[in-house]
């Protein structure tokens, strides 16, 4: 049996990404690829056992400002559905709550300063 081929035009209808949207402030960057400034990460946990691919869930910021805050909020969420296992980006969200809360005192700080307060 040999094949018979002939040259067509085929119109194939698949899902592809046309934008991103802040998760924080909502912001809309329109375009395949994301910006330099934006961010894509990951959280997960384990307590759910087996099952814990279901977990993985990504999350896109446009700033530094809006990932700190997003941070803050999955920290919440890990704390109150007591997720010990919780992972952002790989690293053990107990780690990114000391980062978090280093980083929220530096820009506290500055405001103060930047208001002439007497910050020691
Ligand atoms: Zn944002």
């Amino acid at each position: 049996m040999a094949r018979i081929e002939e040259e067509k035009t085929i119109t194939v209808t698949k899902e592809v990404i046309v934008g991103f949207e802040c998760e924080i402030c909502g912001k809309i960057h329109n375009g395949e690829k994301l910006p330099k400034e934006w961010f894509e990460f990951t959280s997960q946990h384990y307590e759910w056992g087996n099952d814990s691919c279901d977990s993985v869930e990504e999350y896109t910021t446009c700033s530094f400002d809006c990932f700190i805050s997003k941070l803050e909020e999955i920290c919440d969420l890990f704390d109150r559905g007591n997720r010990n296992s919780g992972l952002i980006n790989e690293m053990p969200y107990k780690y990114i709550k000391q980062i978090i809360a280093i980083a929220i005192k530096e820009r506290e700080e500055k405001i103060l300063k930047s208001i002439g307060a007497n910050v020691s």
